[in-house]
């Protein structure tokens, strides 16, 4: 069977990292975060992964309780640096070639993010995690998945989430919400529906850079989704 992707990236969120712990990583999310990557790679997709910090800080949050909102948001991107910094151990201890990149400057701990060398990992075959987000203040991991996605030109976002895609209405508040298969980026915007960020969402739409809303808690998805399977919900023009 022919790969649908061949280069994709991959939003993980830092809340879904945290398992069933209320706070940071939790090793059995990254083992099994590892595999399903290493299986991607296994059958020869190009992998590059935003991962979040959620689990840890959230700049947000933070300035309710009085630290400065931009000091906040560079300490939850620092948070991202960590989780990438344990999610690249674990595939390394697993066997997988990785290059961890962050869009602040970390030389002793992560690459510099140079677009062109991050190509090259991933035609290579090595995982690039993006960490630092996208290295400015206000503005969210899902952006930083959204705007490296454009630059390296993969061929779609997924978003692995803990909902297996988009619903009309909060599936966990509303009984009778009803699961898209497929949206349009337009009808997202009309219903009002919440599947990411409205700039990265905006940036997705302007470059026509298909979502893929799924449940990462799912073992079969990833696999299933990289020889066009309909899971979760996809989102294009
Ligand atoms: N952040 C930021 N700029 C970015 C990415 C992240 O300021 O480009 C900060 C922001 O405070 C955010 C935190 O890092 O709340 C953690 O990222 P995010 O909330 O996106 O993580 P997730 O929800 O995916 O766990």
């Amino acid at each position: 069977m022919a790969l649908k992707y061949r280069r994709i990236m991959l939003k993980l969120s830092g809340e879904t990292l945290m398992g069933d712990q209320q706070y940071g990583i939790d090793p059995n999310m990254l083992e099994y975060y590892t595999k399903q990557i290493k299986e991607l790679i296994d059958i020869g997709v190009e992998v590059a992964v935003v991962i979040g910090g959620g689990n840890i800080f959230r700049g947000l949050s933070a300035a309710e309780s009085g630290i400065e909102r931009t000091q906040g948001d560079y300490m939850g991107m620092l948070a991202t640096v960590i989780n990438g910094m344990a999610l690249q151990s674990m595939m390394e201890t697993h066997g997988v070639y990785t290059r961890l990149i962050s869009a602040i400057e970390m030389q002793q701990i992560a690459e510099p993010y140079i677009r062109r060398r991050a190509i090259r990992h991933l035609e290579k075959g090595r995982v690039v995690i993006f960490s630092a987000g996208t290295g400015n203040p206000y503005f969210t991991t899902d952006s930083a998945a959204a705007l490296r996605a454009n630059e390296i030109d993969a061929d779609v976002i997924l978003k692995g989430t803990r909902v297996d895609g988009i619903y009309s209405a909060d599936p966990e508040k509303d009984p009778t919400a009803t699961k898209y298969d497929r949206i349009s980026f337009r009808e997202v915007l009309n219903k009002n529906l919440r599947v990411m960020d409205q700039a990265a969402f905006a940036l997705c739409a302007e470059n026509n850079l298909p979502i893929i809303v799924f449940d990462i808690n799912e073992p079969a998805n990833l696999r299933k989704i990289m020889f066009g399977e309909p899971v979760g919900t996809l989102v294009t023009n």
